[in-house]
């Protein structure tokens, strides 16, 4: 398992709009559950079909990961700190990935990691432990988080095996191979 360390990693991701963000959302969820975190949280709009569409994947591929709507964000990020987790906030403003990783990586801390949409309010930065950059130039919230979680587990994510998955891929050079498992 890419988790060799003790502590969880969960992402927030904040502001989501049913409409607009549907894709992106989904995107940000099962990069994060196929990239190696324990779990999410989502703020904003209520959105049931992506909760669904999450849990319908978790069902087939694996898990465990778990994804949970949180109305009053700041409320949960201060209750993660309270509760002895750590909070990186991705922004394109932060500091540099290469200089910070690595005091990441060693705080035995559970992570919270925390993602925006269109504006992040201020309060973010100040309540986050780290402000994380990938990069100085802006992108998205689906590339910065697979770049953290990468450099978080150091590429032992790509070997992560799944619990309890009802099907999974056969690698093959060209082919498409699904094998149902149990
Ligand atoms: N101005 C925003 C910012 O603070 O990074 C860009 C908004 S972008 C549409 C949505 C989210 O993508 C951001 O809130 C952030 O979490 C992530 N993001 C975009 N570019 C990033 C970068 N270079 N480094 C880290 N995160 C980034």
């Amino acid at each position: 398992m890419c988790n060799k360390y003790d502590w969880r990693v969960f992402v927030l991701r904040l502001g989501h709009r049913s409409e607009r963000d549907k894709r992106i959302t989904t995107h940000v969820l099962l990069v994060a559950r196929a990239f190696g975190a324990h779990g999410a949280f989502y703020s904003g709009q209520r959105d049931e079909k992506v909760e669904a569409s999450i849990r319908k994947v978790v069902e087939s591929w694996g898990g465990p990961f778990s994804i949970e709507y949180v109305e009053n964000w700041v409320k949960k990020i201060k209750e993660w700190k309270r509760n002895g987790g750590v909070v990186i906030h991705l922004t394109m403003y932060g500091l540099p990935l290469n200089e910070v990783i690595q005091e990441i990586r060693k705080s035995e801390k559970d992570k919270l990691i925390v993602v925006g949409g269109e504006k992040v309010p201020r309060i973010v930065y100040e309540l986050s432990d780290w402000n994380v950059s990938i990069t100085s130039q802006p992108h998205s919230e689906v590339g910065a988080l697979s770049v953290f979680l990468h450099e978080l587990y150091m590429g032992r994510e790509l070997k992560k095996e799944f619990e309890n998955a009802k099907i999974k891929v056969i690698p093959e050079a060209k082919g498409k191979k699904i094998i149902k498992i149990s």
